[in-house]
């Protein structure tokens, strides 16, 4: 097989195209790739519509080395990506012996009758080799071929996530090949300090291009990401050395994780490591606090439990009085809370959330402010936040974020 320099993602879905689903396969795939060096230059999303899969295809074959498509592999008359290959490559499709014995079985495993339209999904053509899928019914294909004279590849994939992550792993990845040339990437997860004030901070480095250093605003703060690319990854990773250090050193005070560091799952390993036990009441943010630590798999004996009430009378199952949530003033408030649900659970650990406007309010689109409290035996600490007017939603995630990483600080 040649290798591998230039790729493109056709993602295949109606859905996708209304906006029902999003094409996170697409970033998966894209993610990937550029990790083994390969540049994805184009990413087309079409319809269930075969004269348009067509099209898409004749033009990726044209321009793109590797063409991985994702989605319509299902037996109904609208998956056609099968079809539509084998019409782009003048190829009769037909019925494998092997792949029908394999679905038959798979569906007789389940006790399932198999209706005889998924038949399909036990197609090929000649220039095919069929791709396993433990995960679900419908195999993926990798085709072999070539256009003006370069040769191509082709590698179909189902499209529910957890399928075609799991084949692009095992299936995929290890029949390409791919260039010499290998991407280093280190990624810094900051908090506390905005994109623009970053990229001051960050200003003699951002102008290069290997090592690139680059910022991104995300759900979970600003990102900072250093790559280079070299023939080997340990070249790569020298070449990327500085800016690494350099970005380290110049984002110390704000960093709280790297690469696939996710908030919760580190504060959940920070309470482990401690022995502490937490327990959350949660006025401003709604349940997602709880929800979001409840998540981790570690989670058992390190996160006890959670209140989620916006009443005064609810809250009276912290102990907390009426004339406290309606006369106090928001710092005692919060403090309140956090010893409440620290009594309540008998746990080492309290944490809350409280804004003084009620989380029902009718207010979307105005600013807040939120307080965050956690309790623990040698007192009290209290940080407020602002949360700018991007909605309920966005306000109470990024409180919850801020909760999180204030809880971070407090057992670092
Ligand atoms: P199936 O055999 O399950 O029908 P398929 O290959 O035909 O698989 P689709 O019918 O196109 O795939 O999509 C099935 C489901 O997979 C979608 O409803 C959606 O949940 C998910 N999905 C499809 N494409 C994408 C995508 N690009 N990104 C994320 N999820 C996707």
């Amino acid at each position: 097989m040649a290798t591998i320099e230039r790729a493109e993602i056709l993602s295949i879905g109606t859905e996708l195209l209304l906006g029902e689903i999003i094409d996170t396969n697409s970033a998966y795939l894209a993610a990937s790739l550029a990790e083994h060096g390969v540049d994805v230059l184009w990413s087309q999303r079409v319809g269930d519509n075969r004269s348009r899969i067509e099209a898409a295809l004749e033009r990726a074959l044209e321009r793109s080395d590797l063409l991985v498509l994702t989605g319509g592999l299902g037996p109904t008359e609208d998956d056609m990506t099968r079809e539509s290959i084998a019409s782009v490559l003048g190829e009769t499709p037909g019925i494998d012996g092997e792949l029908e014995r394999w679905l038959r079985d798979r569906f007789s495993r389940f006790a399932r009758h198999m209706p005889e339209t998924n038949l399909k999904q036990a197609w090929l053509i000649p220039s095919a080799k069929a791709l396993a899928n433990p995960r679900g019914t419908a195999p993926g294909w990798l085709v072999c071929t070539s256009r003006n004279g370069s040769p191509r590849v082709l590698v179909a994939l189902p499209g529910p996530p957890q399928e075609l992550e799991y084949m692009w792993q095992n299936e995929v990845l290890p029949r390409l090949k791919f260039p010499a040339a290998r991407l280093y990437a280190r990624i810094f997860k900051t908090h506390g300090v905005g994109e623009s004030a970053i990229a001051e901070r960050l200003a003699s480095l951002t102008a290069g291009a290997n090592p690139s250093v680059a910022t991104y605003a995300r759900r979970d703060g600003v990102h900072v990401r250093v790559a280079a690319k070299a023939e080997t990854i340990e070249e790569a990773r020298r070449i990327a050395k500085a800016a690494e250090r350099t970005v380290g050193h110049q984002l110390a005070d704000t960093v709280w994780g790297y690469d696939n560091d996710e908030l919760p799952d580190l504060v959940i390993r920070a309470l482990e490591v401690r022995n502490l036990r937490l327990a959350v009441a949660e006025w401003a943010t709604g349940g997602r606090l709880s929800g979001t630590l409840a998540n981790e798999w570690r989670v058992t004996g390190r996160f006890e439990g959670g209140v989620a009430a916006w009443s005064f009378e609810a809250m009276r199952i912290l102990g907390i009085p009426r004339s406290t949530m309606e006369q106090g003033d928001p710092e005692s408030v919060v403090a309140s809370l956090a010893e409440g649900v620290r009594n309540l659970f008998a746990t080492d650990l309290g944490l809350a959330t409280y804004s003084a406007a009620s989380p029902s309010s009718k207010n979307e689109g105005s600013e807040a402010v939120a307080f965050v409290a956690v309790v623990d035996g040698d007192g009290t600490n209290i940080r407020r936040c602002s949360l700018p007017s991007q909605g309920r939603t966005w306000q109470q995630e990024r409180l919850t974020f801020e909760a999180l990483v204030f809880l971070w600080s407090h057992l670092h």
